[in-house]
Parts: structure tokens; sequence; C-alpha cells
């Protein structure tokens, strides 16, 4: 049996100082003898374990025989962002998983060949969809966010005739994937080549404007629209509600990375107007995909050295093992079991340390995961010059300002009709994080594709 091909990477040395993208995808070469392995599965549950149900054997054939356009064609049929999903998507715990190659070996690399796929489209400009359609409903649908489920939902939409124009608070599209998501993992030209094809459905994307503010979903109701998909993710960073929070030094992941991928912080003063001051030693706060993308940040940004402080153990941790690996390759350390208790500030109101408590793993908490529970008396410092916390985010419900209708969970999620993902205000639906609190890329997807298969019905009736 050939052996799974590995993605190349760019070489440690070059990662530590600039942001180039690591995984550097397959060679033609590559991607069809990767594509050989698959044992094409008269009941494929990779498909099954797709959150797109992606048909993966059918376009893995045609890499296999080189027609790549076929393949492409397949893909965009059941997930229109592969440049996102082939780059970021957690395939280990999704499609791989369930790779009937995995039970005795290594699982077909399915990421890598989407994304050779992906690679492959967009140099050859072949992101459009085969026919345009005409806006023939005579209905318009507001989609407010356009990340991936926002997006995903505005392409069912227009490909089905309807008139979609997407609000979107930044003064770019893309949503996590563009601000949350470092360039060496998804570089911004390959994103935003990746969305051109919302152009070419005629897609209305409107940036800066700031539901809530700018215009209330109020206002969106009387200026037409017979549908709303709120698609505002989840962007309101959870605090530790510790002491000396606020001190100059501390950040909170969504800031930090904000500032570095939207914002281009890492080119200051030349190339861009915003700084970030990063020095010393940095300690992250957290255990997500999140937490490692902060901390491989702070390394490129010269950090001295950084330390990712994790509450659970290396197991228990839900970042992705790739992605923990490269972190550790450039250098990044972990300290498990460790839990901040308080900042600890200088005389400037500068952080300087941290002050911890160790943990030991106690019973299965509600995720099935051991819980951490403190251990008297095995507090201890850690100094810090640079702090991150980077423990999740939430829904900023500034987007239903002044709009009471649409209820909300305990943990601050729009509630939604399960089966339809309709609200408690009809014809206003939402989806990915701002429903789930998180998910990845390709489920947010699913809930775009979802809730315009639902606002279709809708509107038909
Ligand atoms: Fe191919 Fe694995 Fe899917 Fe089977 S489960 S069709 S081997 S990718």
């Amino acid at each position: 049996m050939v052996e799974r091909i590995k993605m190349p990477e760019l070489p440690v040395e070059r990662r530590l100082k600039s942001f180039d993208e690591v995984a550097l995808g397959y060679s033609e070469e590559m991607a069809r003898v990767e594509a050989s392995r698959c044992l094409q599965c008269k009941n494929p549950p990779c498909v099954k374990a797709c959150p797109l149900n992606v048909n993966i054997p059918a376009f893995i054939r045609h890499v296999r025989e080189g027609n790549y356009e076929k393949a492409a064609e397949i893909i965009r049929s059941s997930n229109c962002l592969p440049v996102i999903t082939g780059r970021v998507c957690p395939y280990e715990r999704q499609c791989e998983s369930a790779c009937t190659l995995g039970k005795k070996g290594e699982p077909v690399s399915i990421n890598a060949l989407e994304r050779f796929i992906s690679d492959w489209e967009l140099s050859r400009g072949f992101c459009i969809p085969a026919k345009i359609p005409e806006k023939t409903k005579g209905k318009k649908v507001a989609i407010v966010g356009s990340g991936p489920a926002g997006i995903s939902a505005a392409e069912r939409l227009a490909l089905e005739g309807y008139e979609v124009s997407i609000f979107e608070a930044l003064h770019m599209p893309g949503g996590v994937p563009l601000y949350g998501i470092p360039e060496f993992k998804l570089p911004k030209d390959v994103l935003l080549k990746g969305l051109k094809f919302l152009d070419e459905l005629d897609v209305e994307i409107l940036t800066n404007v700031v539901i809530g503010r700018t215009l209330t979903l109020n206002d969106l109701l009387s200026d037409g629209y017979d549908a709303i998909f709120l698609a505002i993710g989840a962007n309101y960073p959870l605090s530790l509600g510790i002491p000396g929070e606020n001190l100059c030094g501390v950040y909170f992941a969504s800031e930090f990375l904000m500032r570095i991928n939207l914002m281009r912080a890492y080119k200051f003063p030349h190339e861009s107007d915003t700084p970030i001051s990063v020095y010393g030693h940095v300690v992250v706060v957290g255990g997500g995909d999140v937490a490692i993308d902060v901390a491989r940040c702070a390394v490129r940004l010269g950090a001295d050295s950084v330390t990712i402080l994790y509450r659970r153990t290396e197991k228990e941790m839900p970042a992705r093992k790739v992605e923990v690996r490269r972190a550790r390759e450039e250098g990044v350390h972990f300290s498990f079991l460790s839990q901040p208790i308080e900042f600890i500030g200088d005389e400037n109101g500068r952080v300087k340390a941290i002050k911890c408590i160790k943990m030991e793993l106690g019973p299965p908490d509600e995720t099935g995961r051991r819980r951490p529970i403190p251990i008297p008396g095995s507090e201890f410092i850690v100094d810090a010059d640079t702090v991150i916390v980077a423990i999740g985010q939430t829904v900023n419900p500034l987007a239903l300002r002044g709009f009471p209708h649409i209820k909300l969970s305990k943990k601050g999620t729009i509630v939604v009709d399960p089966e339809t993902l309709e609200t408690t205000y009809s014809g206003i639906f939402a989806g990915g994080d701002a429903v789930t609190g998180s998910s990845t890329v390709a489920m947010a997807m699913s809930t775009g594709r979802k809730a315009a298969h639902f606002i279709i019905r809708h509107l038909s009736r």
C-alpha cells in the first residue's frame, strides 16, 4: 500500500520571522498518488462524516484521473469555500476520522486533495458558477455577517434567483477566516480570491454597516427585505474574571488577531497604521486553535519566548494536533494543568507576572472532558511581559439592539428552531457560531445551506 503523502511545509527557520503560509500544498504528482490510495468505498463513511456531505470519493476519482475541473465542480456543488475548508477544517475530526483506510493505517489526506483542487481552481480563475442565475424570484433576503455561514446561505439563495444583500460590519468581507485566522494558515489574497464568485452571482456586499448601530433589524424589515439570515458569529471575548485583566499588556485574542490579521500590525509603522506591543515573555491562556494561532503570531512578532497555559492536559486540548506540532516546532512552550488566578502589574499599570494555581483532573463535565480542579496551596508565579487571553468567545448581541423579539439562550446564543433555524421572529433565521457558540467552518457553512433551504420554503408559502 502506498503511504500517505505528507503535505510539504515551509522550513521552521523561515517561519519564525515571516507570516508566509506554512502548509505549501501538494504538487500535481503528489495529489494523483494520494488520490490513488482512496478505496472508492461503495458506502463511503467519509461523506457522512463531512458536515457538507461533499461527494469525496467522486472528486478524488477525478483527481486520480487528472480531471481537475470535474473534481472542482463536485466539491463546489456542496462547498462554495474550499479555499477555506482545504486549509483550516479539522479533517482529522471530520471526514478523515471516518475514512476506511484509517482503521488499519493512515486515512486518505482528503484535506490536502481538497486544497489541491481549490488552488488549481483559483490559479485557473475558474472560481465561478457555470450558470449565472437571473434574479427571477422578485424577493430579497438580507444576510447579516459575511463569514462562512452567511456566504454559504448567500450562494444558495442567489443560485435560486433571490436578490441577496450581505451586511458586513468591517471594511472587508470574510468574517472569522479574514480577521481571526493568521496569514500563515490562510493567506488573505487566497481568501479574497475565493470570494470572487459572490460578484459573479450578483450578491451585493455592503461593508462598514454595523447592524444594531448603522442600521437596525427594523430598518431592514421596513426596507422590504422578505427574510433575514443572522450569521453574526461569536466574537465577543470571554474573560477570565480575575483581578488585573485590565492591565496594559493584557490582550484578548480577538483584538490581538484583528490587529494582526486585518490591520496588518506586523507591518507597523511602514505599511500599517496599527501598532501592536509584543515583547519579552508572552503568555497565552487557553487550549484551542485560537490560543495556538495567537502563540504562533507572538513568535513571529519577536517575542523572546512564548508559553501557553492550559488548565487541562494536552490530551483534552481542543486545538488541532497538526497546529500544536507546528507551534512546538516554532518554539512555543506549554504549561498544562495551570490556571491563572491573578494578573500582577508593575507601578506603571503594566502586567509583569501571573499568579497561577496547579490543577488536577476530576470526573468528566458536560463536555465529556475531565473537569479541572484547583489543588489548594499549589499557587505559583509566572513572569509575563505580554498576556493574551484566548479562552473563547460568545455572541455580541449588538445586531439585536432595539429588536427584543429574538430570544437568546442563557449562554447568549440565538435560540432557533433546530429543524428550520428560524428564530423566535417569523422570517428571521440564524446560523453558524451565533447559534452554536463555536463550530468548524464546514459546520457553520452547513447551517448557512440549511437556513437557505428553509428561507426558500418560507418565501414560497
Ligand atoms: Fe476513499 Fe476513505 Fe472515503 Fe473510502 S472512506 S471513499 S477510502 S476517502
